[in-house]
């Protein structure tokens, strides 16, 4: 049965993180959200209940976004209930870093298939009903490596710095059935990715970043809700860095 809202968007990676932040950013009444995630079902539970106090409404829908099958599966079911789609926020990633004297095929080939695979198969997914409304809004979660490039992530810098490329393509390709493809570039923001990172490479980062803090995932989410609306309708093609000033 269709929900009949007014919007439907789609977040990938959205059980934590920037991801969660943009599921949440977008939501409210008239909105259906689907919450992708791939292991944890009770992380996208609880960001499903967050949807709804925001006076939308949404679906947890698990799957790897590097299976091509599943993705189109995942889309039928979420334009099932929700009718249409709106908004993809192509935000799954992942890091296997390594100096890549020492890179493996595997950790070369998971991070390429998941950031910028992922969102290659989500895209196309979301194109077709896209097209047919003629609208919709598609935002991919880049990177400031894939601008400046980082040691010991010459895999997620290609995979970031590939989604830039594949925007402009796209953007270029959809823009006149008047549907906007952009790109956040963020710098270096609080979640479990950069949790993971040790103390020193933590303050090292931290002291280059000219606001002195990390990004919350929040402030990344304002700034991908904003592309995703009608507001930013005349905008597309372009990379949006949010780093506290990192990159000047
Ligand atoms: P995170 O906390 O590690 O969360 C990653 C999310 O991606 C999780 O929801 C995870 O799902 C999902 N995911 C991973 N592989 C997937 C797959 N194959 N299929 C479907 N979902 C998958 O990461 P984050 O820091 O929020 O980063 C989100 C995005 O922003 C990434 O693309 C990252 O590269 C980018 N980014 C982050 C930073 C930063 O400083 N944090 C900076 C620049 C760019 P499960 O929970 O189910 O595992």
């Amino acid at each position: 049965m269709s929900y009949g809202a007014q919007r439907v968007a789609l977040v990938t990676g959205a059980s934590r993180g920037i991801g969660r932040a943009c599921a949440i950013a977008l939501a409210g009444p008239g909105v259906f959200v689907g919450i992708n995630y791939r292991s944890r079902e009770g992380e996208a539970l609880k960001v499903l209940a967050e949807v709804r106090a925001a006076g939308g409404d949404g679906m947890p829908l698990p799957f790897d976004v590097t299976d091509p099958e599943a993705v189109n599966a995942a889309f039928g079911q979420l334009i099932e209930h929700g009718g249409r789609i709106d908004v993809l926020v192509n935000n799954a990633g992942i890091t296997r870093d390594g100096l890549l004297l020492r890179m493996s095929d595997r950790q070369w080939r998971e991070v390429l298939d998941t950031s910028l695979g992922g969102a290659f198969h989500c895209t196309r997914a979301a194109l077709r009903p896209m097209v047919r409304q003629r609208c919709g809004a598609i935002v991919n979660i880049s990177s400031i490596i894939g601008v400046r490039g980082n040691a010991g992530q010459a895999n997620y810098a290609s995979a970031k710095a590939g989604l830039i490329g594949f925007t402009k393509a796209v953007a270029r390709e959809v823009a006149q059935r008047g549907i906007t493809v952009n790109a956040v570039a963020p710098g270096y923001i609080e979640t479990e990715m950069t949790g993971a990172m040790s103390e020193e490479a933590r303050s090292a980062m931290l002291s280059a970043v000219p606001m002195g803090r990390p990004g919350r995932a929040a402030e990344v989410a304002s700034l991908v809700r904003f592309l995703a609306s009608p507001d930013a309708g005349y905008i597309t093609g372009q990379v949006f860095i949010i780093d506290g000033g990192l990159s000047i």
